[in-house]
């Protein structure tokens, strides 16, 4: 999220810190684990669990994302693109990647779950099983070898499922996974394979934002019985 980029889901710096200020007063951001663990039973929490979450692997994350976060003490879970950490080349939509070291520092403050995003950001839609296999196990050894982390939870390129035959690879390696889709996840009844997110932008500016934490803009108000995903990032990302 490059403050004033211009790009849709690239939110202004004091936009962004807003809408976590309004997280925090609410007091439901939870870890990605911990969520799961709220959607795999039928009973339905007093609070709906919010998780929030990026995509890729930007400068942004450690240098403007993370003091927020730590300032307010938000969980929050970021999702890998391994290929364009470990050789520094550009992110598919002009980012700046962030560095090993720099993430390994932000991961000492305990607010942070790795999780992967392929390792050449590859959409696995059309993807054969080896392509995926290749692209998820080169992402988790880096993760593990570069951070010490084993990598639980996926989340798609673009957002997109993937092929029948990638979704399997996907499942096996996987506690989770997350796709687009701007839908609630109902407890008891979502596949936690096919995590549906909301992705958040300027646009929305502040009363937008709380209308997509009470489950409004066509989201059927439902949003009770629901884990919301946040995502802050490139809309295509
Ligand atoms: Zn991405």
């Amino acid at each position: 999220m490059g403050a004033g980029s211009g790009v849709q889901l690239d939110l202004p710096r004091d936009l962004f810190d807003a809408h976590m200020a309004i997280l925090a007063d609410k007091g439901d951001t939870v870890p990605l684990g911990e969520a799961l663990a709220s959607l795999q039973t039928p009973e339905v929490p007093a609070r709906d669990p919010v998780v929030v979450t990026f995509d890729d692997g930007s400068s942004d994350f450690v240098d403007t994302v993370m003091p927020v976060m730590v300032e307010r003490g938000i969980p929050v879970t970021l999702y890998l693109a391994t290929g364009y950490v470990e050789e520094q080349r550009a992110l598919p939509y002009g980012g700046r990647p962030l560095s090993w070291a720099a993430l390994a520092d932000v991961i000492t403050t305990g607010l942070v779950t790795i999780g992967s995003h392929t390792h050449n950001h590859a959409v696995l839609a059309r993807a054969s099983a080896s392509l995926a296999r290749d692209e998820i196990e080169r992402s988790v050894e880096l993760i593990g070898e570069r951070l010490g982390i084993s990598a639980e939870h996926f989340a798609y390129p673009k957002g997109l499922s993937g092929s029948p035959a990638a979704e399997a690879v996907v499942r096996q390696a996987f506690r989770s996974a997350a796709l687009g889709g701007t839908r609630p996840n109902p407890y008891g009844a979502t596949d936690v394979h096919r995590l549906r997110r909301s992705p958040v932008q300027a646009a929305d500016g502040i009363r937008w934002f709380e209308a997509k934490l009470r489950g409004g803009m066509g989201l059927e108000g439902d949003l009770r019985r629901a884990l919301d995903r946040l995502r802050y990032g490139n809309v295509t990302t």
